[in-house]
């Protein structure tokens, strides 16, 4: 049986991040992967390059540039007559980006002498690995360890099953044919925000149904507040606290039925996307003997240093607690790649940004007013918003404010909220401030250039001890 230094199942960025680390650090790797692209070819990359992070982004950023033109530029004294959108050649550029990045990943791992592998991998007892390669052919591989880096999988409603066609999945959100009339968008989550952009931009009526009654729940409440009102303006309709029971196609319409209110409402449009969440993947990954377990929501048990409690087993990424981002999952990889060296690999799961490329962008890093409140710390908070900042105005992008929240005795920084411009670049650095246990003060004291969108960032902390400069505080 061929033996391995190190066998990871799942090729997505936990898996493949953990495999080059391991290599780099001279563990004899193999990574096994299941995922099928567009062609029909085995492609590296898990979720996030073939139909999430990246795939997302280049269409976001196509749409960016359609609106842009056809609505923005206006303001600049550009204008474009009949500016027009084709579909087929934006989906195609998404498409080549990431074969780009596919491609990349499979020349990374030849590069480090990392044997990938295409085929269902299955975790036996005693690290022992059986994969299916696609042609129903089997083998059993052996390693001293195995990393599980399974990733997720869309939650599918049972009223409303994807069909590719008019119930969607991310995967088919992101390569329709064309622009639909109306888009039903079930859940107001991270992709319900970020494909209901895209395809609103192109001229979708899109309409987001979600469940709660507050407006993405996790983020600050005056970050949700603003960008609320910015999505109002957009025209993307946002239904809170609607419950849904039924999604029925009825020829080329989809009916879903839902209840808020003022009682029971029907949304016809021709496509809905449900993007209620993601589970961890975890089906047939392990036989009952290796002792994995998992936890309460399914997720592979691990502890915090993403140990299964099995000689030799990790998980990481997406199968296991924490954020499903990608980067908690490439630097859990990391992390385990340099314990099985003998390193101190580390992961701090409270310092893991968020950004939702929304237009503006929304960020955060560390805990918001309500889980400080919650935990009985004592804070205050200083902000600052983008209209006040001369490079904002100058951009025609002066939506949204930078949110600093300061230990109120200590003045550590506990948690920075952005939505606005670029946040999604800024937020590294109240991350990066986080890391070295910065105060608000030392944010404050830091020269920021002049004029940038950084500056929000500099006079939201000047703005925590009252002495932000452009605002009376
Ligand atoms: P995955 O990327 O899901 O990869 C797991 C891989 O393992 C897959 O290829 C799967 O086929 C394979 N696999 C599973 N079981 C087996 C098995 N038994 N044998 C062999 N292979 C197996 N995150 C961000 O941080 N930023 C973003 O902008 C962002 N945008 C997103 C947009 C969308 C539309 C979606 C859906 C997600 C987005 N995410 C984003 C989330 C991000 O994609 C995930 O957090 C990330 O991909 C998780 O990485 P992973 O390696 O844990 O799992
Ligand atoms: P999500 O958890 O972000 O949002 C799901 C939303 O659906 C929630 O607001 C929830 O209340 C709502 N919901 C759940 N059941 C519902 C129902 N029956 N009816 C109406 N609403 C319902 O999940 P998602 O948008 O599917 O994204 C999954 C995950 O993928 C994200 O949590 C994130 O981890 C990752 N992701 C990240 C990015 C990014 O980093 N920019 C982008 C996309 C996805």
């Amino acid at each position: 049986m061929e033996h391995y230094d190190l066998i990871v199942i799942g090729g997505g960025p936990a898996g493949y991040v953990a495999a080059i680390r391991a290599a780099q650090l001279g563990l004899h790797t193999a990574c096994i992967d299941s995922f099928i692209g567009k062609d029909g070819q085995p492609a590296l990359g898990g979720t996030c390059l073939n139909v999430g992070c990246i795939p997302s982004k280049a269409l976001l950023d196509s749409s960016r540039q359609f609106h842009n033109l056809t609505h923005a530029f206006k303001d600049h004294g550009i204008s474009a007559d009949n500016a027009r959108i084709d579909v087929a050649a934006m989906v195609g550029r998404k498409d080549r980006i990431v074969k780009q990045f596919t491609g990349g990943i499979a020349l990374l791992f030849k590069a480090n002498k990392i044997t990938p592998i295409a085929g269902f991998g299955k975790l036996l007892a005693d690290r022992v690995v059986a994969v299916t390669a696609h042609d129903g052919s089997t083998r059993q591989l052996s390693a001293t360890n195995v990393i599980l880096a399974s990733g997720s999988v869309p939650i599918e409603l049972p009223f409303a099953r994807f069909d590719g066609k008019f119930i969607l999945d991310n995967a088919a959100a992101l390569n329709l044919g064309r622009v639909p009339k109306r888009l039903g968008v079930i859940g107001a989550g991270v992709i319900g925000l970020e494909l209901g952009s895209v395809w609103r931009r192109l001229g979708a009526e899109v309409t987001i149904v979600e469940a709660l009654p507050d407006f993405l729940g996790a983020a600050d409440a005056d970050v949700a507040r603003l960008a609320k009102r910015e999505f109002d303006k957009q025209d993307i309709r946002i239904l809170l606290a609607a419950k849904c029971s039924k999604a029925e196609i009825k020829g080329a319409e989809v009916h879903l039925s839902y209840s808020d209110k003022s009682g029971e409402q029907t949304l016809i449009v021709d496509q809905l996307l449900v993007a209620v969440g993601r589970r961890a993947h975890s089906q047939g990954l392990f036989a009952e003997n290796t002792g994995v377990k998992l936890d309460e929501r399914g997720r592979i048990a691990v502890d915090q240093h993403n140990w299964t409690g099995v000689e030799g087993v990790w998980a990481v990424g997406d199968c296991v607690r924490g954020p499903m981002l990608a980067h908690k999952g490439s630097e859990e990889g990391i992390a385990v790649a340099e314990m099985i060296a003998g390193k101190p690999g580390h992961v701090d799961l409270d310092l893991v940004p968020w950004v939702i490329y929304t237009e503006p962008e929304i960020a955060w890093v560390g805990k918001t007013e309500v889980e400080l409140k919650a935990a009985g710390i004592p804070y205050q908070t200083g902000s600052f918003p983008f209209a006040a900042i001369g490079r904002a105005v100058a951009m025609n992008e002066t939506a949204g404010m930078v949110k600093v929240i300061a230990h109120a005795e200590t003045d550590r920084l506990l948690g920075v909220h952005m939505v606005g411009p670029a946040v999604s670049e800024l937020i590294h650095e109240a991350a990066v401030a986080m890391a070295f246990h910065g105060s608000a003060e030392d944010l404050a004291r830091i020269c920021h250039a002049h004029p940038t969108l950084s500056e929000a960032v500099h006079e939201a902390a000047l703005a925590v001890a009252k002495r932000a400069i452009h605002k009376t505080n």
